[in-house]
């Protein structure tokens, strides 16, 4: 089972959420971090990491002796990244995600294709769970085709977690296609509720099945209830606004191995899961 967990706004607990659950599960379980901007689990974790490597794109180099500056492949590239100015091209490295149209639109072939380093994948053993993690190299912004490497790990295993990046757009997409279900991590405020509408909106477009996960819960936040009430999103686990639980995070505890009782309701809470 492909469980994927994921958070309308960054902050509310969802690699928490994640990195119990992996340990929870018994059994043969995998954990993705695809959260690549900032991949944390790993410092839960602490795995030793057996292997990194690097993730590419392909980013066209133009040889200008055989370049008539038609501009066929500036017209073709969605995303802006090739400049037609006097009839030279300029390629605007960051803007470009490798999607090669600009080489089958040129009509000389003075357009090659050449791999650019965007960031890496590491990979390694936490106790019995393998994990892997992506990571955006330093002044990178394409996390799409990391998380596209680290989901083609999704192989072998009985159960995957994945740990997706904060948001709505691409890379949430990305990282929760494919998945059987998405845990939907939320707090009860009106930010909270605000994110968590539009990831239930993206979820149900893509048709995966999910669920709310309530963290820092002090009391009943009614917006919220109705919302999940009249959505028919279940709410699947409800974690106290708790200052041991925010002790242990700043910390880089698990809680299944020091907050009473939280193994069982990770336990608990996987059983709901795939029932
Ligand atoms: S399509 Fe080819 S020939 Fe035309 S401007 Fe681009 S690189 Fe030059
Ligand atoms: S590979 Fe795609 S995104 Fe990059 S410059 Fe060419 S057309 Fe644009």
């Amino acid at each position: 089972m492909k469980i994927a967990v994921a958070s309308g706004k960054g902050g509310t607990g969802k690699t928490t959420i994640a990195v119990n659950l992996a340990l929870a599960i018994e059994g043969d379980v995998q954990l993705l971090d695809c959260d690549v901007e900032g991949p944390n689990a790993h410092l839960f974790l602490r795995p030793c990491i057996e292997s990194v490597r690097p993730v590419g794109i392909s980013t066209p180099r133009i040889d200008a002796d055989r370049c008539l500056g038609c501009g066929k492949c500036s017209d073709a590239c969605h995303f802006n990244a090739l400049l037609r100015i006097r009839k030279k091209i300029k390629i605007i490295q960051n803007l470009c995600h490798g999607c090669e149209a600009c080489q089958l639109v040129c009509p000389t072939g003075a357009l090659a294709l050449e791999p650019r380093r965007i960031g890496s994948i590491s990979e390694g053993m936490a106790g019995p769970i393998p994990i892997a993690f992506g990571e955006l190299d330093i002044g990178q912004s394409l996390s799409v085709p990391v998380i596209r490497e680290l989901k083609a790990l999704v192989r072998g295993h009985a159960h995957t977690v994945i740990d997706c990046p904060p948001g709505t757009s691409c890379p949430v997409v990305e990282a929760v296609q494919g998945c059987d279900r998405c845990l939907m991590v939320t707090e009860p405020t009106p930010f909270g509720l605000h994110d968590l509408k539009i990831l239930a909106k993206v979820l149900g477009r893509m048709g995966v099945p999910m669920g709310a996960i309530v963290n820092r819960d002090n009391g009943t936040y009614e917006p919220l209830e109705e919302f999940c009430r009249s959505s028919g999103i279940p709410v699947l686990m409800r974690i106290p606004f708790d200052r041991r639980i925010a002790e242990l995070y700043s910390r880089g505890e698990v809680l299944v191995d020091t907050y009473p009782g939280f193994r069982e309701r990770m336990v608990g809470l996987f059983n709901q899961v795939r029932a």
